[in-house]
């Protein structure tokens, strides 16, 4: 398993193990190897992509269900990494249950980058697809720096500091 599989992995444990989850807040990590593969993980309450977070109980929450997935698993746009070129090839949405009768959704992408080393730029267009989020907390793990970002709706792109 290489380093930043490795770190990735811990990254997410220790993400996963607080429990607790802020309505309108998601987190997303990405991890890039030198191959240029890529792993990102969105962890969002269910809340904000939903709009609940019980277990589906009526065609509309069905709907919302089928609806918000969809979006979810958009490949292209949706999470991009500028002249990295990255082009993402698939997407596993599952759902968890968090402390207290909430509920996570957690979606895993991967894919691969053309050029993993020009990675300057994190932009998303999940604050159009979803707008109950109002925060997303990122890390960017490669093997050449690791560096931790923000975006909001006003500010859906951020640049990676080194
Ligand atoms: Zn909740």
């Amino acid at each position: 398993m290489s380093f930043v599989a490795i770190a990735f992995l811990a990254t997410l444990s220790a993400s996963s193990q607080h429990g607790t989850h802020v309505h309108g807040s998601a987190e997303l990590a990405i991890a890039l190897d030198q191959a240029g593969a890529i792993q990102i993980e969105l962890s969002a309450p269910a809340h904000d992509i939903y709009g609940f977070e019980h277990t589906a109980e009526t065609a509309g929450e069905q709907a919302a269900i089928a609806d918000a997935n969809a979006r979810l698993s958009l490949k292209s746009g949706l999470i991009e990494l500028g002249e990295a070129d990255c082009v993402l090839s698939d997407a596993q949405i599952e759902r968890s249950d968090a402390a207290h009768g909430h509920g996570n959704v957690r979606v895993l992408y991967s894919g691969t980058c053309a050029h993993a080393e020009r990675v300057r730029v994190v932009s998303t267009t999940l604050f159009d697809h979803f707008s109950r989020l109002s925060q997303i907390d990122g890390i960017l793990i490669s093997t050449h720096f690791q560096t931790v970002f923000e975006l909001t709706p006003a500010s859906p792109s951020a640049r990676l500091s080194r």
